[in-house]
């Protein structure tokens, strides 16, 4: 998708066993979003992104499973194997579907560009333990599991909230925004989406300004493919995409988190 060639030990297939069973544990620690609208907005926003990713990277059983988590940290996650998480706390920066559409089509974006893959390949290359037989036989030895898990990025803080490399992030950006514009959705939302979480970094915990020292830069990128990204929107919408996806009731998003 990029033409970049990329260093990936591990097979596709455990990728995909690693992140369905990642996303199963965390349905299990975690707490579900229960109120219908919510999930029913974010299904919505997910399938309209979905529809247009490229058939050979869609999961195995052509399915994917989104679900929204009660959890007050704005953050969202795909992970391999077609596993998509909202946390309830990311709808109140990403407050229009736009704006939604940005945050999942950079997140799948992540996915379909194996970036997960090729964190957990540059920590095995980084074990001084490792040699060549042992990556040979086993990327998918027991002794992999835990960085294979942590090169997915599971877990509360990875997602939006613990970005990947600078050039992983450069991609997700850049392919994000043109699913959204192929989805139908106006693609300088995803600009105005990272100016709120900008905005957002002001008082939010010091993890999130540490991880987050190029938000201007990121602005600029996004601003920078909105030419391209809007030739693939005005061509979505003259074939008839228009994502009607209603967004929660206003009582539900809390105004003191608004920017
Ligand atoms: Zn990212």
């Amino acid at each position: 998708m990029t033409g970049r060639k990329q260093l990936t030990l591990v097979s596709e297939e455990k990728m995909d066993e690693m992140g369905v069973a990642a996303f199963a544990s965390l349905k299990r620690e975690g707490k579900l979003s229960q109120d219908g609208a919510v999930n029913q907005y974010v299904i919505c926003v997910t399938k309209a992104i979905l529809e247009v990713v490229p058939q050979e990277y869609q999961p195995d059983d052509g399915r994917w499973e989104v679900l929204v988590f009660e959890d007050s940290t704005p953050n969202a996650f795909a992970l391999p194997g077609g596993k998509i998480g909202v946390h309830s706390g990311m709808l109140e920066i990403a407050t229009t579907p736009g704006q939604l559409a940005a945050v999942l089509g950079h997140e799948v974006a992540h996915v379909l560009l194996r970036h997960g893959n090729e964190r957990v390949s540059q920590s095995i290359l980084a074990d001084a333990t490792v040699n060549a037989a042992s990556i040979a036989a086993g990327a998918a030895a027991p002794a992999y599991q835990d960085m294979i898990v942590g090169g997915l990025g599971v877990g509360a803080q990875f997602g939006v909230l613990l970005p990947f490399s600078r050039k992983h992030e450069n991609e997700a950006d850049q392919i994000g925004q043109i699913f959204m514009a192929q989805a139908g959705f106006y693609p300088a939302e995803a600009v105005t989406l990272w100016q709120q979480m900008a905005h957002q970094g002001g008082d939010a915990p010091k993890q999130w300004q540490s991880t987050h020292p190029s938000d201007q830069t990121r602005v600029q990128r996004l601003r920078a493919n909105l030419p391209r990204a809007m030739q693939e929107y005005e061509a979505a919408r003259a074939a008839g995409k228009d994502p009607q996806c209603e967004p929660p009731p206003d009582e539900w998003i809390n105004p003191e988190a608004l920017p």
